[in-house]
């Protein structure tokens, strides 16, 4: 046994995640500034409101609400009627006005859940804040661009409920997908638009209570380095439980480069932020019909286009291999109504077997040589009955057995004819045949 598998036999691992998801909302949170800041000159969509400028009046969007109602929706969230907008106060460069506005008390959805083959995992909340600045550092010099100030973020947050760095990888991977199907956020990892914080500690196994600390590593942009750093954090945290020595409660680092995780900063306790209520923002309030009606209109999701596959028959690994391939599987869908005579259990199963390379061919290709694979052979009269006879010649015992009534022994002969031949061929005038032979014997 390894040293590291000998941690995993005395202690269990304990993870809770963090995502941040920015939505692709026209406009910012708060204020009318464009939200899209990839590739923009910096500082040039900005105006009092993100600037955090003294008397600059914040107006909520009612875009990023109604999709963030769709998320916490997808999540399996109860959705609060009443929501409510608070300063998280802390000072960092990339936050002009000193606090952040989140929502702390009343957030736009919680207690949901989602789950994972018979695996279920608690959502404590979701809820929307505005994204911070973003730090450029040039040599000795640190700038400061603000077009980030002030986009919609949604915070996704689980309860501490994973115990496998495999099902953080599963969950992450259907939230991202999730998030696509919906169409509310770009939800690029390496762009920075998702971004993904695990929460890790570690107890003796057996033991029921939850340890008095946590370790948060931020801002990671890769479902591998997610695991790798959880994987790093647990033999890193049950060696020094080993030692008998405390863990402590801090913000680390992935380094992609080692795979180590290194200390940040000591983490603040939540009551250091000093959370209060935004006087400048009423407090956001929604019917229960209003909320209904928003979700009405959310779009298919990613586990109800698998139901639905499942319901036409089609294998579970193509119809999970069609429900992450988006484009691939919207393309499927249109040739459903079209020509709602094909094979599309086999067409499934022959684009989740196609290469990766050529997967990007025009998808009328695709389906014209799944349809060319498809192409049965009718072979001729002579052929049939040269292989049949044999066929027939050769189990006596199968020909008795279909004398004496059991039908499906044809079924046996029709094998051993397939096996002969070894191609898609079209099985009617064998079965034809073999009858007429096999009645013929009867009478004779
Ligand atoms: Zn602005």
């Amino acid at each position: 046994m390894s040293f590291v598998e000998s941690l995993y036999q005395e202690y269990e691992l304990i993870v809770g995640l963090e995502v941040h998801v920015e939505l692709r909302t026209k406009s910012k949170m708060f204020c009318e500034c464009p939200a899209y800041h990839f590739g923009v000159a910096p500082n040039t969509n900005v105006c009092p409101v993100c600037l955090g400028l003294p008397g600059a009046l914040p107006v909520p969007n009612r875009k990023a609400l109604e999709w963030t109602m769709l998320i916490a929706d997808a999540l399996n969230c109860k959705i609060n009627t009443y929501q409510q907008f608070d300063r998280k106060h802390y000072f960092y460069p990339d936050l002009p006005k000193g606090y952040q506005i989140t929502q702390f008390y009343f957030p736009v959805g919680e207690h949901g859940f989602v789950k994972l083959g018979d695996k279920k995992f608690r959502i404590r909340r979701v809820h929307l804040e505005e994204d911070t600045g973003k730090l450029i550092h040039e040599g000795d010099k640190s700038l400061v661009d603000f077009n980030r100030s002030g986009v919609p973020l949604v915070e996704i947050v689980t309860e501490p409920d994973f115990r496998d760095p495999a099902d953080v990888k599963e969950f992450l991977k259907l939230l991202h997908l999730t998030v696509k199907y919906l169409g509310v956020s770009d939800a690029d990892l390496e762009k920075g638009s998702m971004r993904l914080e695990p929460n890790i500690s570690v107890r003796k196994k057996g033991e029921t209570k939850m340890p008095s600390y946590k370790v948060e590593v931020k801002n990671i942009n890769s479902f591998n380095f997610v695991v790798k750093a959880i994987e790093y954090e647990f033999a890193r945290q049950a060696k020094l439980l080993r030692e008998g020595k405390p863990v402590a409660q801090e913000t680390r680092g992935f380094d992609p480069a080692t795979g180590k995780t290194l200390p940040q900063r000591r983490k603040e306790v939540a009551t250091d932020y000093r959370y209060l209520p935004d006087p400048d923002i009423p407090p956001v309030k929604f019917s229960r019909q209003e909320i209904d009606q928003i979700i009405s209109k959310r779009p298919e999701l990613p586990q109800e286009r698998f139901n639905r596959y499942r319901k036409l028959g089609i294998r579970e690994d193509a119809a999970w291999f069609l429900v992450y391939n988006k484009e691939l599987a919207d393309n499927f869908d249109k040739l459903l109504t079209k020509e709602p005579g094909l094979d599309f259990k086999g067409l499934a199963v022959f684009l989740a077997n196609t290469p990766e390379k050529k997967r990007s061919l025009p998808f009328d290709r695709l389906v014209e040589e799944f349809k060319a694979s498809r192409q049965k052979e009718t072979l001729d009269e002579q052929t049939i009955a040269k292989i049949a006879d044999e066929v027939i010649e050769q189990n006596p015992k199968a020909v008795q057995d279909y004398l004496n009534g059991k039908q499906n022994a044809i079924q046996f002969l029709l094998g051993q004819f397939m096996r002969r031949v070894r191609k898609r061929i079209d099985v009617g005038p064998v079965i034809t045949y073999l009858r007429k032979r096999l009645d013929g014997m009867r009478e004779g």
